[in-house]
């Protein structure tokens, strides 16, 4: 059997985390050890250590650990008050975990578009969403971009309308964490930063868990009451309504130990992407990181011209390479979220995104031989 044969039997994974955690092997059998040997399951060192690993490693005053990503969303959204009567702009080509806490606090998302080149929240469109929030009486307090696939969303013009119209920022680093803006890693760009740790983000641990990224004093002791039921003076005394919203030490260690090789992982992800940008971009729309952003590759999604999608996909299942859509639904089309309000000028460019996207496999351990024949594969599809 020739090595081609070889190559094309074994089915190829989307995202590899097992290639991650046979790379890692003992270190992360140790540390989870660690923390079994020591029971505090809770809050225990792993947690502090880990939130001083991150703060150092992007420059952050506070790093709060917490259970979620989602829940790192809810914490600063509930330390801010939002509540009903606000309004909290969200782009629509997202997750729709970005928008789910909003709903949750009796808030009311307001719905704007994204650019088509970054698939990031457009500037424009959060000012209109600004004057469509007022417009229906809504109290704009808010906006979350949305670092999508990895790259940072435009922040210095989206922190130039929140300053103009007194919103707060948090933005949603939930695939993004380890890019940078403008130089500056994410975490420290808005006043407040959400990240997730679920398995398949470019920073995975091994469950749930996620971070609150902040400067800001305040803010930081509130979301830290906030993760413990809202506690006071000490446990035992509720200062206000919270949340249980703890990371466990064992998914703290396991950070830790990935934490060490993040940087190379990030490096292997970005030549992942330039080999996937040089054997496609003449075949497919392929992502453009300008010169003021690093990307982390959450996701490699291409664009591809109206309809010829499905036949790409079918394909290159044929052969055992797997793609997704992140998004066929974007927020506003979704079940849950069709009644909110879209920005002033609607969200024709998320529209069209869904009807043009199709992501890759993207990990940092996708090697060479391996990608080789996922790119002939697109190529041969989308040439013929
Ligand atoms: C994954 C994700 C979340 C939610 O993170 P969880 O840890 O799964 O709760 C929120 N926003 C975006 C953009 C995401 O990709």
């Amino acid at each position: 059997m020739n090595q081609h044969a070889r190559l094309e039997e074994k089915p190829i994974p989307f995202i590899d985390v097992a290639a991650q955690r046979r790379r890692l092997g003992r270190a992360i059998d140790d540390a989870v050890a660690r923390v079994l040997a020591h029971c505090q399951f809770i809050q225990g060192p792993e947690v502090r250590a880990l939130e001083a690993e991150l703060a150092s490693f992007c420059g952050t005053r506070h790093v709060i650990g917490c259970s979620s990503g989602t829940d790192a969303l809810l914490l600063v959204l509930m330390a801010w008050g939002i509540g009903p009567g606000d309004a909290v702009i969200c782009p629509s080509f997202t997750y729709h975990a970005t928008a789910e806490m909003v709903v949750l606090l009796g808030a009311t998302p307001v719905i704007a578009d994204v650019e088509p080149e970054t698939f990031n929240l457009d500037p424009a469109s959060c000012e209109h969403a600004v004057t469509t929030a007022q417009r229906l009486g809504l109290k704009p307090k808010a906006v979350i971009p949305v670092d999508l696939f990895g790259l940072p969303a435009d922040h210095d013009a989206i922190a130039a309308i929140a300053d103009a119209h007194r919103l707060k920022v948090l933005d949603d680093a939930a695939q993004a964490f380890g890019a940078t803006y403008r130089g500056r890693k994410l975490g420290t760009v808005a006043t407040a930063t959400a990240t997730s740790f679920f398995p398949a983000k470019p920073l995975g641990c091994y469950g749930d868990g996620g971070a609150v990224f902040t400067d800001d004093d305040a803010l930081a002791a509130r979301v830290k009451s906030l993760r413990v039921h809202g506690e006071g003076v000490d446990k035992y005394e509720a200062a206000r309504i919270g949340i249980t919203g703890r990371l466990d030490s064992i998914q703290a260690a396991v950070l830790l130990e990935k934490l060490k090789i993040f940087p190379e992982e990030i490096t292997a992800r970005g030549l992942v992407a330039a080999r996937y940008a040089d054997g496609l971009a003449d075949v497919a729309k392929v992502p453009v990181v300008g010169n003021e952003s690093t990307s982390v590759w959450a996701q490699y999604t291409i664009r591809l011209a109206p309809g010829r999608r499905d036949a790409l996909a079918a394909a290159l299942k044929s052969q055992g390479i797997p793609t997704a859509i992140y998004y066929t639904k974007p927020l506003h089309r979704q079940p849950a979220y069709s009644g909110f309000p879209l920005a002033n000028g609607g969200v024709p460019v998320s529209d069209r995104l869904a009807e043009e996207v199709i992501s890759l496999p993207m990990h940092a351990y996708l090697d060479r031989a391996v990608q080789d024949r996922i790119i002939a594969a697109v190529r041969h599809e989308l040439a013929g």
